[in-house]
């Protein structure tokens, strides 16, 4: 399949990795938003958050519970933010949240 968020859970594509289980990874992302910025994103290929059903439903709860422990050195507050398709902004197909800190951040959200 060629997405490049499966090549780099396969290790097909380097990253700088920030977290890794049997079901996530989190790595930098290569252009960042913010001056923290990571990647999260479940090792199955999900398109987007409208694709989550009861049976991958477990790789994304697992996201939720892991993405305040990735996130704790962001003291000052941190934003998670999906992109849904292409007027959503989303330009890798392959389920991921984005994790932003480092700064007060800015409050427009659209
Ligand atoms: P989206 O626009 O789909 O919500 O977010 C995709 C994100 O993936 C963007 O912030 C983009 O900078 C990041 N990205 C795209 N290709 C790569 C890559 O090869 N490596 C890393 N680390 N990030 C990538
Ligand atoms: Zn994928």
């Amino acid at each position: 399949m060629d997405c490049i968020f499966c090549k780099i859970i396969a290790g097909e594509l380097p990253s700088k990795k920030v977290y890794e289980d049997e079901k996530i990874l989190a790595f930098y992302d290569i252009n960042p938003a913010a001056p923290v910025h990571i990647i999260v994103v479940p090792k199955l290929h999900i398109e987007s958050l409208n694709g989550v059903n009861p049976e991958n439903i477990d790789y994304i709860s697992q996201i939720c519970l892991k993405i305040p422990e990735i996130a704790k050195e962001l003291k000052w507050g941190y934003r998670v933010v999906t992109n849904i398709g292409a007027d959503g902004r989303q330009s890798v197909n392959h389920l991921h949240f984005h994790v932003l800190g480092g700064k007060k951040l800015s409050i427009d959200l659209g």
